[in-house]
Order: C-alpha cells, then sequence, then structure tokens
C-alpha cells in the first residue's frame, strides 16, 4: 500500500512541470478530427473549427488523477492475481 502514494506524489511532480506547455498546446478534436482544440477555461476545452466542447482537465485534455486512477486499478488486478 505505501508504494501507492509514492508513486502517485511522483506523478503529481511530473505532471506539474508539464502543466505550463499542456495548458497552452492544442488538441485534437474528437469531433472533428483537427488539431484545433484550446483550453478556454478551468476544465473546458473548446474546438475552434466546429465548435464542440469538453470537459476535461483543468489544465490537460486528460487529468493525471485520471491516469493514476488507472495505473492502481491495473496494479490492483495484478495483486489480486499473484495474492490468490
Ligand atoms: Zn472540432
Amino acid at each position: 500500500m505505501a508504494n501507492f502514494s509514492i508513486r502517485y506524489g511522483a506523478s503529481i511532480r511530473k505532471r506539474y512541470r508539464a502543466v505550463k506547455a499542456d495548458k497552452q498546446a492544442t488538441y485534437k478534436c474528437d469531433m472533428c478530427g483537427r488539431g484545433a482544440v484550446k483550453r478556454i477555461n478551468t476544465s473546458i476545452w473548446k474546438c475552434r473549427h466546429c465548435g464542440a466542447t469538453y470537459a476535461g482537465g483543468a489544465y490537460t485534455m486528460t487529468t493525471a488523477a485520471g491516469e493514476v486512477a488507472k495505473r492502481l486499478i491495473e496494479d490492483l488486478a495484478k495483486k489480486r492475481r499473484t495474492n490468490g
């Protein structure tokens, strides 16, 4: 269990460094396929091309918490298998 908190902290620190660049980056739009999705507000992303809006992370399209949760679930599944 201790491993989880350590990994969580490391992931957040790593994400924090990337936040500045990610905030200004343009992302690919799922609706029209153009790379025109920009952050317009906290957690709100909008495609300049087709106007589609997305609710994402505050600073990135995918949230760090989501990635961490996904990894934890994978780890738990692995542990459950080995522990029988
Ligand atoms: Zn679009």
